[in-house]
């Protein structure tokens, strides 16, 4: 990849505005070029060759930037702006001390920069003139390694894009892992998988679709020829023998290329980076596909609430290691589709329940266990220091604990992994045996490695001490030699060893002393001995320093040799700590190992895995599609529809991720894909959501479900006016019922729609019910038994709370009557059979409890069903609906009536006007309750 030509002009997708970058070359040092001072010429030249990031350029103890870039790093950073002066004029500069520099590179990270890192790669004292600097690193968001930059549980990953329609390719590596996958499809299907894994950085190809972004990331578009398939497979064979074999396409070929490509110029461009031991093709078919907003509306990861609430992945993490974690969260991402491979992920967590003593001895040993797969990466990058290694022996340490609890294990999949656990002996005792184990975290300054180990280390260390003993005898010698009883011998830093003699005393000091230092009432004196002494202390301790270092590096390459092992290692345990973490999960919280591959879903008592860890009662409720494959929900705000939707869908996510799962029973199908889609005034945390967006997201549904997909919608529609919402919401479930044939769950508030299932043979209604109570006061009250039953709920939930709130009747009536007609007005004359059969229903002594309205009837065994004939029932008293079906001619109906001879009060009329102007859709149960209970008020009085 061509860096050095400009034309990688990065933008930052989180930064709206087009200010100038800082990045690339100081226009006026450039202009003064010839007559800067060597070292501001040097640093030119680096940001010459890196234009599309900011240089920290090493000064002594300080990263430091000039011009722009300093102003930059400045206001980012926070730390103040200097100045440097040269014969050419006055350069801004702003540095940060290196010893510190994480925090303030994290700074510019987040706010979209990349830095290139230029060290001094030469010894200050042993440079002739100007020390000479490289790049030894290009700090990105996708590329960041430094521990302090990156989060351990989530992976950061850095992609790239190339190809375009059904040759979309997508590649990713993970570069604290080394982990590099690959995959193409089309360009939808890329899309899903990059918000799925929303990389921190993404390359894209100038041939890749332009796609639109549902995460904060870096593009940048690289110069064509990175992406050229020639030069791909070049960069592609340093890593696998066979790059064809590796990949499926031309487009695979560049994305991988330009990836590792780029990867490499992060990483100081030295060569092919070794922690990427396996380049993996992966097809996103192989998974139970979640798009991102499913991820995000299912809360898998992340929490909508503001306050951050629990999630998925929350209630579940009970990892012992870093390793663990990771796979958990790649595991509930893309859950398998394997029928077999789930199978034994069941298997092998239902022994570990069986057997607790075994689980949690192997948890146990397990928390011991450092984050291999990046100790592994620090290891091959040769990043890895002496404590570095010791948490690796630590680590192996574990292994044959691990190894002796699952040996007692009779299911296969546990037997497999415990013949996978290689504890790498050899490795654990060199490192054992090599480097001592409490090590400093340097590993120039000695003490790393272990005596016994190096034979002319232990040489030069024997004369060392021999020296420091012979010094340390040296003052009981010369005071007796002497006869001078408060003579010392001391050291410091300056001169050196010395012998102190007090002033009175200096008559009786030897000839063989020669002065060194004269103070207020001694003198400091030196024999040949003592400074012969002192040369070969220091001299055989910087010898052991450098030795030590070299005999660490060695042992440092001898265990990077192993690094295919150890990864099959973190493999092995990442996966074994998520079974058990499955099984001690379940044990706890009591879930079931669900049937898997039958015909449709049915769960006996099913639990919101979160909700049900977060509140004190949880209300089981059962989902039974063996008879339908679309449930049309409805129920008062509150009452349950949107947690009863998602867990169902979680109780999916969780079987197939191979957990068993919140219910008394489940019998699930292997699905394909789930889908879930808010109303958008539901969706008040995802922000932007917007009627188009949730058009487009519908779009995507009908596009792309299958018959082995459940797909949610939850109060899709409410974005828009009532018409349009009802009709596109009946329109997106006919045809998700004709055509799909997708398990469905259709929450809604519109009443309307439980009329679908007349018409749509494989459609059912369901609805959740609230029960009168009365309060201490006797005031009634409503309470929500968060329980679903069969068919539809009643009409108008503010309507019934206004009769359970003791509104007149002929009000209610009206109210009623009122949102019939509109209703009616909105949705012309198909819905009749509703309308007559909710005035039917009004009747009914059991409103507002739940009526099935015939056809449902079916499904009926409900605790509160009242049949009620579907005949057409006309009112008495009430208004008809006005034959144009508009609401002007109904208001006039109203009035028509009202003058009809019918008296009404003054007070009558101003509630009447009143609830005239409420948006019922739009109210919360409480504003309901509270603008009833004005309401009444005004009529009491
Ligand atoms: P809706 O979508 O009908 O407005 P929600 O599903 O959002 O209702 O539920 C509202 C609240 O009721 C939830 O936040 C939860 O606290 C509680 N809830 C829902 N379902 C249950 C249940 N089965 N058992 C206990 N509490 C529940
Ligand atoms: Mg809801």
């Amino acid at each position: 990849m061509n860096h050095a030509d400009g034309t990688a002009v990065p933008e930052a997708a989180s930064q709206a505005d087009d200010a100038p970058r800082p990045e690339g070359p100081p226009q006026k040092m450039v202009a003064a070029r010839e007559e800067l001072t060597p070292m501001l010429s040097q640093y030119l030249d680096l940001c010459e060759s890196h234009p599309d990031a900011i240089v920290m350029f090493q000064v002594g103890d300080f990263y430091e930037a000039f011009c722009e870039a300093a102003e930059e790093v400045a206001r980012v950073c926070e730390v103040t702006l200097t100045k440097r002066e040269d014969s050419t004029g006055t350069y801004p500069m702003a540095g940060i001390p290196i010893d510190n520099a994480a925090s303030y590179l994290e700074s510019l990270l987040d706010a979209g920069y990349r830095v290139a890192v230029a060290d001094q790669v030469e010894d200050a004292s042993e440079a002739s003139g100007l020390v000479d600097r490289a790049v030894t690193q290009v700090i990105t968001p996708g590329t960041v390694v430094d521990d302090e930059l990156l989060s351990g549980a989530t992976a950061t990953y850095l992609g790239a894009v190339a190809g375009s329609g059904d040759e979309t390719a997508l590649a990713t590596v993970d570069v604290s892992t080394g982990e590099c996958q690959v995959t193409s499809g089309s360009a939808y299907e890329i899309g899903e998988e990059l918000d799925r894994l929303a990389p921190a950085e993404l390359l894209s190809a100038a041939d890749a679709p332009d796609f639109e972004l549902g995460f904060e990331t870096l593009v940048s578009n690289p110069d064509p020829e990175a992406f050229d398939v020639d030069g791909a497979r070049e960069t592609l064979s340093a890593y696998v023998s066979a790059p064809e074999s590796v990949v499926e396409n031309e487009s695979e070929m560049r994305a991988v290329g330009g990836l590792l490509d780029y990867a490499e110029y992060t990483q100081g461009d030295d060569g092919p980076l070794e922690y990427v031991s396996r380049v993996r093709r992966y097809d996103p078919e192989r998974s139970l596909q979640l798009d991102a907003t499913a991820i995000r509306s299912l809360e898998l990861f992340e929490s909508r609430s503001p306050s951050g609430g629990r999630t998925l992945v929350g209630v579940l993490d009970e990892t012992a290691c870093a390793l663990g974690r990771r796979r958990l969260t790649a595991w509930l991402r893309r859950p398998s589709v394997d029928e077999r491979e789930i199978r034994r992920r069941h298997d092998a967590v239902g022994e570990l329940i069986d057997r607790p003593l075994a689980r949690e001895t192997v948890r146990d040993h397990l928390s011991e266990v450092y984050d291999l797969e990046r100790l592994v990466s620090r290891v091959s990058r040769e990043r890895a220091n002496a404590r570095d290694l010791r948490a690796l022996k630590t680590t192996l340490d574990a292994v044959p604990e691990v190894k002796s609890a699952l040996s007692e294990m009779e299911t296969d999949p546990l037997q497999r992994l415990c013949d996978s656990l290689d504890e790498l002996a050899d490795v654990r005792d060199l490192i054992g045996e090599a480097i001592r184990p409490d090590p400093p975290q340097e590993i120039t300054e000695g003490g790393v490695i272990r005596e016994g180990f190096d034979d002319e280390l232990d040489e030069i260390r024997a004369t060392e001490r021999e020296g420091r003993e012979w010094v340390s005898n040296l003052e009981e010698q010369e005071q007796e030699r002497t006869g001078i009883d408060s003579l010392e011998v001391g050291y410091n830093q300056v001169h050196g060893y010395y012998i102190e003699v007090t002033n009175p005393n200096l008559d009786s000091v030897p000839d063989d002393y020669t002065r060194r230092q004269t103070l207020k009432n001694s003198e400091r004196f030196y024999t040949p001995e003592l400074k012969r002494r002192e040369d070969e202390i220091l001299s055989a301790s910087e010898k052991a320093d450098a030795l030590e270092y070299e005999v660490f590096t060695n042992v440092r390459a001898d265990v990077a040799e192993e690094v295919e092992r150890l990864q099959s290692l973190a493999d092995s345990l990442a996966t074994l700590d998520v079974l058990a973490t499955f099984a001690a999960v379940a044990a706890a919280n009591d879930y079931v190992r669900p049937e898997m591959g039958t015909d449709t879903v049915e769960i006996e008592a099913g639990r919101h895995p979160v909700v049900e860890r977060t509140q004190g009662e949880f209300v089981p409720n059962p989902a039974d599609f063996s008879d339908g494959h679309v449930a049309v929900i409805t129920g008062p705000n509150m009452s349950g529809k949107s947690t009863y939707m998602r867990q169902v869908a979680l109780i999916a996510i969780l079987a197939q991720a191979g957990s068993f799962v919140p219910a008394r029973a489940a019998r699930l199908p292997i699905l394909d894909r789930i889908f879930t889609r808010v109303g958008a005034s539901d969706d008040i945390a995802g922000g932007q959501s917007t009627f188009m967006r949730e058009m487009a997201e519908l779009t995507d549904i009908l596009h792309n479900a299958t018959e082995d997909s459940l797909v949610l919608l939850d109060e899709v529609g409410r974005g828009t006016s009532t018409t349009d919402g009802l009709a596109i919401a009946r329109a997106t479930t006919e045809f998700v019922h004709d055509e799909v044939g997708a398990t469905t769950l259709f929450a809604t508030h519109y009443h309307d729609l439980t009329a679908l299932s007349e018409r749509l043979p494989e459609a059912f209604n369901l609805h959740f019910t609230v029960e009168k109570t009365e309060r201490e006061s006797g005031e009634p009250d409503v309470t929500f038994l968060h329980r679903v039953a069969d068919g539809p709920s009643s009409s108008s939930y503010g309507v019934e709370v206004a009769k359970l709130a003791g509104v007149p009747s002929t009000v209610v009536e009206r109210a009623r009557e009122y949102i019939r007609e509109a209703d009616g007005a909105d949705n012309g004359q198909a819905d009749r059979a509703v309308e007559t059969a909710e005035a039917a229903e009004s009747d009914s002594p059991t409103a507002p409890q739940a009526t099935t309205n015939g056809q449902d009837g079916r499904r009926a065994g409900n605790e509160d069903g009242t049949e009620t004939g579907n005949k057409p029932v006309e009112q008495e008293g009430t208004t008809s609906a006005p034959k144009d079906g508009t609401l002007a001619a109904y208001v006039d109906g109203i009035e028509a009536t009202e003058t009809d001879g019918r008296v009404t009060s003054d007070a009558e009329d101003d509630v009447l006007d009143e609830i005239r102007s409420l948006d019922v859709a739009g109210t919360t149960p409480l504003e309901a309750l509270n603008t009833l209970d004005r309401l009444k008020q005004r009529l009491d009085d």
